[in-house]
């Protein structure tokens, strides 16, 4: 069975209708976030690679934009790092030229943006996404976990190159975990590296279905709200919350016949997402959408276990 490269349209917060592009095998990724919905990072990699041919990338996406669907944007994401693929200034150019009526997009987490040629591939891109959690050396272990050879402080002057050379919009992510880094002097920190980066806007989130870490929990409205508060107070752009909020609507109908395939895997045999995946033949990516659904619609158990969440069918 060959990877799964494409998968959706998905509905995203933060992106609207968006049909993810994977151009990276599961987990390989320069960071090993504890909160990661993917689960742990078991490629801990700074080492691009060319993981599949650029043409097998291409025609999959071929296949679908053929089709001309509804969408608001393409989008390079998936179960790791993107940028650690070697030919994704190629695929970039392909699909802009190929298909200009689309926009691209790139969830990254900035770690390989301190390299200039990194960078200059994904110029062509209509939005970048990047991450950033905290300044703090130290904090940056706890959440991130990063590749030895990775430091906050590069991360930061990379996303600062970024702004110089990048005229589209930046849309800045950082991920809140109460008591990591919601502290006054995380913040001010924070706050200081954003007023340098200059990106479009800064969006806060928060944990929304179990991460690769079973101890971390969802931030909170209020610890959110208090967030957005004091880093409102201090940078020039706008600080908007993208964590789902438990007023929220749902935003995700789910197939009947994915759910039934879903029940039927994890009915008798509580699984990891990753499982689910592989015994669905659906993304990873896709099948975490659904679960987070189905937990909000309380049709299914979430335990904790030695390889990540199971997830469990409730009884009826
Ligand atoms: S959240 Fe993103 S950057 Fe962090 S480990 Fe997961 S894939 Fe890598």
């Amino acid at each position: 069975m060959s990877y799964k490269n494409i998968f959706g349209p998905v509905h995203s917060r933060r992106l609207g209708i968006s049909l993810g592009v994977d151009v990276i095998p599961y987990k390989y990724c320069p960071l090993n976030c504890v909160y990661c919905e993917v689960l742990r990072t078991n490629h801990l990699t700074i080492h691009r690679q060319e993981f599949f041919p650029p043409e097998e990338i291409l025609s999959k996406v071929r296949e679908v934009l053929a089709t001309n669907p509804e969408l608001d944007y393409v989008t390079f994401s998936g179960a790791g790092e993107p940028t650690l693929y070697s030919k994704l200034g190629e695929v970039i150019l392909s699909i802009k030229k190929e298909f200009p009526q689309y926009k691209l997009a790139i969830l990254t987490n900035g770690a390989l943006l301190n390299h200039p040629s990194v960078r200059k591939e994904i110029l062509p891109l209509d939005l970048i996404l990047p991450s950033l959690d905290t300044c703090n050396p130290e904090t940056f272990k706890k959440i991130n976990r990063p590749h030895p050879s990775i430091k906050v402080s590069d991360l930061i002057s990379g996303l600062i190159a970024l702004r110089k050379e990048y005229s589209g919009p930046i849309w800045l992510e950082i991920f809140i975990i109460a008591g990591l880094n919601d502290s006054e002097e995380e913040l001010e920190s924070l706050s200081k590296a954003i007023n340098r980066i200059q990106p479009d806007k800064v969006q806060l989130n928060s944990l929304d279905r179990p991460g690769a870490e079973f101890w971390v929990k969802p931030a909170g409205t209020r610890v959110l709200r208090e967030v957005q508060r004091f880093l409102s107070e201090r940078v020039d752009v706008p600080v908007e919350i993208i964590a789902r909020i438990p007023s929220d609507k749902d935003e995700l109908m789910i197939p009947p016949e994915i759910e039934g395939i879903i029940a039927k895997i994890i009915n008798d045999h509580p699984s990891t997402v990753e499982e689910i995946a592989k015994a669905s033949e659906l993304h990873i990516n896709e099948v975490s959408h659904y679960l987070r659904q189905l937990h909000l619609e309380h049709k299914i158990n979430i335990k904790p276990s030695e390889k990540g969440p199971l997830f469990v069918w409730k009884k009826s």
